[in-house]
């Protein structure tokens, strides 16, 4: 039998997802909704991806080509993320499909280490809602084991089940997104006396529900009481991402290296190479920095994003599909005055973010300093278009306004 493939996204033809022929072309089922959300837009009702299409038709080069409408760079990560998700959706529908030999395949939580703002938030959230699944995000430094101050583990679940609607089942193939995972360890700075003391407790409650446990939560969140009713979430089917930025692991992975060598022939490492460093990372490097081994074994994927360039800030500004650029075009557009950013702008707004220090997370904030006194009277210029120049971002100068007639007047 000749094996046809998706002209577009490779996928081979099967039955969940036939091919439609086109003059030596071919286009799959999964394709042919992506051209319906590309042309009519995610919002419309219609193009919500139907139930029986969801993450178990995905293959990975399609959930790449997803991430990557949304995610600048990261190629790496990008590639280990969508390997590690359509594994973890084929285990759970597909396992059964196959003779069984016993052998059992284990979950493929994942841990994504890189610096504040290179994108592991947005990846969960991508990959959410490429999947059609419900998403909970939380953050490690606000849980705790039960009985200190602060959130108990659990109520992650509540959050997923609210995603999911109430609907257990759906909750229960959902993905839980655990943010900041290296401030529970021991190496963490960022400890409190209310928590317990070492951040291993919470680590501990963590184990319990990543490894797959099966969980009574409160519908409603909160603490427990005795008259309240329970929800049971199964969790070994729930995909865990955490992440984390890891500050100081670098150091424990270059002196593994041998490369704190002191005297002659001792170079400060290039940037290149510093990066090559922690695409190195293993799971023993975690010990080291304060996770405790049974955590990490449950986190078997590691992937590593780097920081983010200037020029990669760019390309965030404007290529992804819901770009801050697009955005603030669309919000302008409603108005009906005309935004546009000259190259130089753009580079300035990258250059003021990388100086924060806080990753493509700055961007929002530089934009939104920049914009607030145009918006304000935005209506007011209705009928123009308006430039933004490089000396707006740097030196808080005023934009220029063109009347749609062509003539200046600022
Ligand atoms: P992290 O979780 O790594 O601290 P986030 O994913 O929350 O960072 O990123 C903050 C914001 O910066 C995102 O909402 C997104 O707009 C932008 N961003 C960060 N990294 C990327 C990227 N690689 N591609 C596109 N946008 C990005």
């Amino acid at each position: 039998m000749i094996h046809r493939n998706c002209s577009f996204c490779e996928a081979r033809e099967s039955e969940e997802n036939p091919l439609i022929a086109g003059n030596s072309v071919y286009i799959c089922k999964n394709c042919v909704f992506s051209a319906y959300k590309i042309m009519f837009g995610d919002e419309q009702e219609s193009a919500q991806l139907p139930d029986d299409m969801n993450a178990q038709l995905m293959i990975p080069k399609e959930i790449d080509n997803f991430l990557g409408d949304y995610v600048i760079g990261q190629e790496r990560a990008r590639k280990l993320l969508s390997v590690a998700v359509y594994n973890h959706y084929k285990r759970i529908f597909k396992s059964g499909d196959i003779e069984d030999d016993d052998t059992e395949i284990a979950k493929s939580n994942i841990l994504l280490i890189g610096p504040t703002g290179s994108g592991k938030t947005l990846m969960a959230q991508t990959i959410a809602r490429v999947l059609n699944v419900p998403l909970a995000i939380t953050d490690a430094t606000s849980l705790t084991e039960a009985g200190y101050v602060g959130e108990d583990v659990e109520n992650i679940l509540t959050k997923l089940l609210q995603a999911a609607d109430g609907d257990a089942e759906k909750a229960q193939q959902g993905i839980v997104f655990i943010d900041e995972i290296d401030k529970v360890s021991r190496m963490s700075e960022n400890r409190s006396i209310t928590r317990d003391v070492s951040g291993e407790g919470v680590q501990q409650a963590l184990l319990k529900i990543i490894e797959g446990a099966v969980v009574n939560i409160s519908a409603k969140g909160g603490r427990k009481h005795p008259n309240q009713e329970f929800v049971q979430i199964d969790t070994s089917s729930i995909l865990f991402i955490c992440g984390g930025a890891f500050d100081g692991l670098n150091d424990i992975l270059e002196k593994k290296q041998g490369n704190n060598i002191l005297g002659f022939g001792h170079e400060k490492k290039s940037k290149d190479e510093k990066k090559a460093t922690f695409s190195m990372v293993e799971p023993d490097d975690l010990v080291h920095y304060g996770l405790i081994p049974e955590l990490i074994g449950r986190l078997p994927i590691i992937a590593s994003l780097e920081e983010i360039s200037e020029e990669d800030m760019i390309r965030i500004l404007t290529e992804p599909k819901n770009s801050l650029i697009r955005q603030y075009t669309k919000l302008f557009a409603i108005d009906d005055v005309s935004l546009s950013f000259e190259e130089d702008a753009l580079r300035a707004i990258a250059h003021k973010a990388n100086a924060r220090k806080t990753g493509a997370r700055g961007l929002r904030a530089i934009l939104e300093e920049t914009m607030i006194d145009i918006m304000y009277s935005l209506p007011e210029y209705e009928g123009y278009e308006i430039i933004i120049t490089a000396e707006v971002i740097s030196e808080g100068e005023e934009p220029i306004f063109i009347k749609k007639n062509n003539k200046k007047i600022a």
